[in-house]
């Protein structure tokens, strides 16, 4: 601040100290007079004060239009402070623009999602809900801030949102509501009871699903039949005294012929599989009772590729599963284990033998065949329970594989609420676990 900028008002300060001090004097004598000319001393300052920042700013304002540039800006701290109030206004309001575009954004994702998608929060009150939900289930008009089970008839969504606020991790679940078939995926946000569900329609997914099984079981159908007929034909052929060149004609005839069999075979079972996932019967089983069975029906297989077959399963293992389906779960795993140690296992002068393993591991009974077998890479572990998906598709074909047993295999365990799993190193064997629900 220059002090000269405050001379005029100090003079107007002093002469209206003076005058009034001065009618003080005349009227009341010096004291009241001394007494005046302080206060209106005092009074001229403050008043100075009060309209030099106003002033001295129009002063600049005049000197920079006139010399047509910029005057060396004087800060007094009321213009500071306004422009600085002014900056975080802006700033302010960038930041709400900013807010509420991002919002729009989320509310037309939101929106826009086809799958529904329904919030709540800490109370387990419904805090948002998109139009999609609305598409697929009846849902009350003022739902906003009431329970589910209060808005929404559907069992299947307070069944997983009751899972979720109880055990507060992801739930999934399928479920159908009249025409629909939905999946229902939870997950807990924030604290409390609070909830995300995203509901899939899976209903055209599912439909062209069920064609497809359908399509493919209606043709091992009718394919069924002649190849069994051609299968029947060229093994009594095989019977017969032939000569060699006709000999050597009727054994790949044969060949072929069984393995059109065994992969239309393997193709029904899978559509039947498929067919039936949503109702397969469950029931509590002695798991070691039907493990040996399966074992014993397979043990002159093995023994013809020269392995022997070890299962001590624990008595009194009980677990939830359907017996026919555990029985070709289990087959097709021996089998498997029989048919790829035969040559690798033997080979390399390893013990041959392929174990069956059962015991329980809350809340799970555990169901391990073991081999020393040929082994998988790692690089296949992913893939090898889809169907058709081979590691090495030559060796499959040799010893009498269609690709699709371990699809059969997962498709029955998801049927029976189990998993399945591998473990495996290349040249060394494989071990493969089913998880049984107690
Ligand atoms: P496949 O009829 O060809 O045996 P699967 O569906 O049963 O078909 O198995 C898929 C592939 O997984 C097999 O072709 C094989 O490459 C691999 N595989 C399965 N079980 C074993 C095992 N015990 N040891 C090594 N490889 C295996």
């Amino acid at each position: 601040m220059t002090p000269w900028h405050a001379l005029p008002w100090l003079a107007l300060a002093g002469l209206a100290a003076g005058v009034v001090g001065g009618l003080a004097g005349w009227l009341a004598g010096p004291w009241v007079a001394a007494a005046t000319w302080a206060v209106a001393g005092g009074l001229g300052l403050a008043l100075e004060r009060w309209v030099r920042a106003g002033t001295l700013d129009r002063l600049e304002a005049l000197g920079r239009h006139l010399r047509g540039g910029a005057w060396p800006r004087r800060r007094d701290p009321i213009s500071e402070l306004d422009r600085r109030f002014r900056e975080h206004e802006q700033s302010q309001r960038d930041q709400a623009h900013e807010l509420r575009r991002d919002r729009a954004v989320q509310m037309a994702v939101f929106s826009a999602s086809p799958s529904g998608v329904l919030v709540t929060d800490a109370e387990g009150h419904i805090l948002a809900l998109n139009p999609a939900v609305r598409r697929y289930l009846p849902v009350t008009p003022d739902s906003i801030g009431k329970r589910p089970s209060a808005a929404i008839p559907f069992a299947a969504l307070h069944q997983v949102l009751d899972e979720v606020e109880r055990s507060r991790v992801r739930v999934e679940r399928g479920a159908s509501l009249g025409r629909f078939e939905f999946e229902l995926r939870a997950v807990p946000i924030g604290r409390g009871k609070g909830a995300m569900v995203v509901i899939q329609d899976l209903t055209e997914l599912r439909r062209a699903s069920r064609s497809r099984s359908a399509f493919v079981s209606n043709l091992s159908h009718e394919l069924r039949t002649p190849i069994t007929s051609v299968l029947g034909y060229a093994e009594t052929l095989e019977d017969e005294e032939l000569p060699e060149d006709v000999a050597s004609m009727v054994e790949p005839l044969a060949r072929n012929a069984r393995r059109l069999s065994r992969m239309f075979d393997d193709l029904l079972n899978l559509a039947r599989v498929e067919a039936r996932k949503a109702d397969l019967p469950l029931g509590h089983q002695d798991v070691g009772g039907l493990a040996r069975e399966v074992v014993d029906g397979l043990r002159d297989t093995a023994r013809q590729a020269g392995l022997a077959l070890v299962c001590e399963p624990p008595a009194g293992l009980v677990a939830r599963l359907n017996p026919e389906a555990f029985r070709t779960i289990l087959s097709n795993l021996v089998i498997n284990g029989i048919k790829y140690s035969a040559v690798g296992g033997a080979a390399r002068g390893a013990r041959v033998e392929v174990r069956l393993r059962t015991r329980e591991v809350p809340p799970a009974v555990l169901v391990e065949v073991e081999d020393q077998g040929i082994g998988i890479d790692p690089a296949h572990l992913g893939r090898i329970f889809e169907r058709f998906y081979r590691v090495d598709p030559g060796r499959s074909r040799e010893v009498g594989g269609t690709g699709l047993g371990l699809a059969i295999v997962k498709h029955l365990c998801e049927a029976s609420g189990a998993t399945v799993a591998v473990r495996s190193m290349p040249d060394e064997g494989s071990v493969f676990t089913v998880a049984l629900p107690l």
